[in-house]
């Protein structure tokens, strides 16, 4: 335990979580036009589409999520229109197309009403059709799921969703009142009840985050345990990304009322330890799966993948963002829209694709993401694969990174053995410090602009 503290006190920097590589710090100004070019040239399979919707009705301290506050029924209702139109705008582009995968986040989706989600799914049947077994997932907040006897869960269920992932954070109401999240154990408990008599056949998720104000190892323990009683099929067990320069809301977190990074680390390792006793598997650092749940599965047999909104089985080439700030990945790039609503509004109002930003990825780009995504879904690199794919030598390749990899091996968090490099089950604690190796733009000077990575 000394030497993971000691590890971790040189270890814990401001990192990127990898969600995409190169990160959105470095994405720029691109244009809808450019967008278009790109659809242009997808190739014919399955799409992923994620869908933003950005309100809520409260501001929780700790969110680093693109929130608009609200609390009037029309401007949700005007919402839905601008997402039905740029479902067709997008499906009149890209030609009919087969959906592998769906999710709806946030803010919180769970404030549209299941009318909403039967007008949107219904503009989606002009242009797209769902895969036999795609998972359409959506996240939830039981708060807004409470007070009608479970009535919005089986409407969602009715309108076609098959995952749903419940956002809890912590059990603790201390916790929950400096955070001003309150959403009772009762309530959780009650929703997931619910849930699991409706049968979402794809599963549950629940959604915790350490490092909150008065946490303490007993406290946090107490959240693992309760969540753990529920049984929910996947966990995800996030670090608070603290970014007050980005969210000026988390100002209101007073420092002194924090963990420090050790304490911080220990809630980490004790909710772990509860997580892996009760028989679930880690995946990466901050997702935890059943055994003999599908992703658990995935990591074994190799066909674990990543996009924004976690591990998938069923990462597709082309992923659509839709919704203001929604962000999609092409392979050849990445695409973000208009962050600010009345601008998003006005593009689709002129008929276009409200693109903002994003990038398109160089050549070495695309080696690197390679190397990133590989080790944070299967933790294991094999180099003669990484050869068939891009006709070149790892080793000459990442010739600079040969010194600070020598140093992951040094400490434990890589072995390189027979062609392969291997992440060890302390370096999978450490997998952002491992990665951002190989990150062509992580430099000193960008690192103030991410969270820590533990
Ligand atoms: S944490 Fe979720 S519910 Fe709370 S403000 Fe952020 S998006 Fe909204």
């Amino acid at each position: 335990m000394d030497d993971l503290l000691a590890d971790l006190r040189s270890l814990n920097q401001p990192l990127p979580r990898y969600t995409s590589y190169p990160t959105a710090a470095e994405w720029r100004h691109v244009n809808d036009v450019t967008y278009e070019e790109h659809l242009s040239r997808i190739g014919r399979g399955p799409v992923s589409l994620y869908f933003h919707v950005p309100f809520c009705e409260t501001m929780c301290l700790y969110c680093g999520c693109s929130v608009i506050l609200n609390r009037k029924r029309e401007n949700e209702e005007r919402y839905v229109q601008a997402l039905q139109k740029e479902i067709a705008l997008i499906g009149s582009k890209i030609g009919w197309r087969p959906i592998n995968q769906l999710h709806f986040g946030g803010g919180t989706p769970t404030k549209l009403l299941t009318e909403d989600f039967e007008a949107l799914f219904s503009t989606l049947s002009s242009f797209f059709t769902f895969q036999e077994g795609a998972e359409i997932a959506i996240e939830v907040d039981p708060r807004t799921v409470f007070t009608d006897g479970g009535e919005k869960l089986r409407g969602l269920k009715r309108v076609g969703f098959n995952r749903i992932s419940f956002g809890v954070q912590d059990t603790d109401p201390e916790v929950q009142e400096a955070v001003r999240r309150r959403q009772t154990l009762e309530m959780t408990a009650k929703t997931f009840q619910w849930a699991r008599e409706i049968d979402f056949e794809e599963g549950i998720n629940v959604d915790l985050i350490y490092g909150l104000p008065f946490q303490t190892e007993e406290r946090f323990r107490k959240t693992a345990e309760d969540i753990v009683a529920l049984g929910p099929d996947r966990i995800a067990l996030f670090s608070y990304a603290k970014i007050p320069w980005l969210k000026a809301h988390q100002k209101a977190i007073k420092e002194e009322t924090l963990p420090s990074t050790e304490e911080k680390f220990r809630l980490y390792l004790a909710a772990r330890e509860i997580f892996l006793e009760a028989g679930y598997v880690t995946l990466g650092m901050d997702h935890f799966a059943k055994k003999g749940d599908s992703l658990a599965l995935g990591l074994e047999n190799g066909t674990l993948g990543r996009n924004f909104q976690g591990y998938t089985l069923k990462p597709s080439s082309t992923l659509l963002g839709l919704g203001v700030t929604a962000i999609g990945d092409l392979t050849s790039g990445y695409f973000q829209n208009e962050k600010d609503l009345p601008t998003y509004y006005r593009a689709l109002e002129q008929n276009r694709l409200p693109t903002h930003r994003g990038l398109i990825l160089t050549p070495e780009d695309h080696i690197r993401r390679y190397v990133i995504h590989t080790l944070m879904c299967r933790f294991q690199l094999d180099k003669e694969l990484f050869f068939e794919k891009f006709n070149l030598h790892f080793d000459t390749h990442f010739a600079k990174e040969r010194v600070a990899l020598e140093q992951h091996i040094q400490r434990n968090l890589v072995q390189e053995s027979e062609g392969y490099l291997t992440l060890t089950p302390r370096g999978r604690l450490f997998v952002r410090n491992v990665v951002s190796t190989f990150d062509a733009y992580h430099s000193a000077s960008t690192l103030p602009r991410f969270s820590q990575s533990v």
